[in-house]
């Protein structure tokens, strides 16, 4: 938990999110300033800053995140039409809120 962070903060619930999932390693609410009709962020509970910081002992939790994406996009129904999952990795690479985050993203027509 880091206090100035507003994804830990909405993890433990002192900033408000509107929660479609939640496991034992991540969360997923509705991004407030959506980019296509279906985006909604993955995000891991663990205060990781970016995937600059991962190594081999966080492993795990990139690979649930993708398939938290993929089940996700199953429930919103965005399966067949397609979506990117995508992560913005540090300033240049478009990363604002530095809490490690991946991006759902369809419902394209
Ligand atoms: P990134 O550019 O990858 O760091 O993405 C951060 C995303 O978080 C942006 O798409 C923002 O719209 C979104 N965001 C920022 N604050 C909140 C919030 N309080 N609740 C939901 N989404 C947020
Ligand atoms: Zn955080």
């Amino acid at each position: 938990m880091v206090n100035d962070c507003i994804f830990c903060r909405i993890i433990q619930g002192e900033a408000p999110a509107e929660f479609m999932y939640k496991n034992d390693s991540l969360v997923v609410f509705k991004d407030i300033h959506p980019h296509a009709p279906v985006h909604l962020l993955i995000v891991s509970k663990k205060h990781i800053r970016s995937i600059n910081d991962i190594d081999m002992k966080d492993g795990g939790i990139v690979s649930e995140m993708i398939l938290a994406g993929k089940l996700m996009a199953k429930r919103t129904k965005i399966t067949e039409s397609g979506y990117k999952l995508l992560f913005n990795v540090e300033r240049g690479g478009g990363q604002v809120i530095f809490h490690l985050h991946l991006h759902l993203l369809g419902g394209w027509k």
